[in-house]
């Protein structure tokens, strides 16, 4: 716990895990969630999210949606509502994550879009923000960050109910994590961003750091007094990897 941020640990599944996996994965993280003061989240896909649901009741595991569509209902194929996955039992909301900025060409309004129905369906939005390579070659990271996150933050609602997650592009899937000094500096500065918006509540929101994290590296990123958690891929597939990154983790 950094500064009364209490630690969220969070998996992001991808297009990853069928339902026997999806079982077996519960079975181990039930308990550890029991003896963990962080807070854990899921983020299966859209099909599965009923059944996360039915395993995670009554127990301390949280879980999102990895995408939603902005209206609340109609002509849509293929999408689904804040309301649909409210209505699943979700809890939070993935908005911008890097694959659905660069595969699915999401814009930054469209990801303020989907932040905004989130918060209407009383979801909590885990907004990701974060360079790529050739904007971190050209000096332009915080500038980046600046649009990412005056463009997300300023059609939401100002509310502590509100996650970050710094994701250099470069580090997602690529082994590659972010030197500690360099996410502290840039987590530190998208604090400082959000207390440009919104003042002292820049204190309460957590933000979490997130590319290839692994139970090796996560201790270091944690002792950082600004990250708060993160947002885990790969290494959160497996049930041992991402147990073994909360115990690393949520002690610093
Ligand atoms: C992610 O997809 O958000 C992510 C951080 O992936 P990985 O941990 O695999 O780099």
């Amino acid at each position: 716990m950094h500064g009364g941020r209490r630690a969220l640990f969070a998996a992001n599944w991808k297009m990853n895990l069928l339902s026997s996996d999806i079982e077996d994965f519960l079975d181990d993280i039930i308990p550890v969630a029991r003896e963990s003061a962080a807070e854990l989240v899921l983020f299966p896909t859209s099909v599965y999210l009923q059944k996360v649901a039915r395993l995670t009741e009554g127990t301390e595991v949280k879980f999102g949606a990895q995408n939603i569509f902005w209206e609340r209902c109609g002509a849509y194929t293929g999408e689904i509502s804040a309301e649909m996955a409210a209505d699943c039992g979700a809890k939070y909301i993935l908005c911008g994550h890097s694959e659905r900025r660069h595969i699915f060409s999401e814009s930054a309004e469209m990801v303020t879009r989907k932040a905004r129905a989130a918060q209407a369906s009383g979801l909590i939005p885990l907004i990701c923000v974060g360079e790529t390579l050739a904007e971190r070659e050209a000096g332009e990271t915080l500038e980046t960050l600046r649009n990412d996150i005056f463009c997300s933050l300023a059609a939401v609602g100002a509310s502590a109910d509100l996650v970050i997650a710094y994701e250099p592009v470069w580090a997602i899937g690529t082994g590659q994590v972010a030197t500690p000094e360099d996410a502290e500096t840039a987590i530190a500065y998208i604090r400082e961003l959000i207390r440009e918006l919104w003042g002292d509540l820049a204190d309460e929101i957590r933000i979490l750091y997130g590319g290839s994290v692994k139970p090796e590296n996560i201790s270091d990123l944690m002792a950082c007094p600004n990250i708060d958690g993160a947002l885990i891929g790969g290494a959160s597939l497996d049930a041992d990897s991402f147990a073994a990154i909360i115990a690393n983790g949520e002690n610093c």
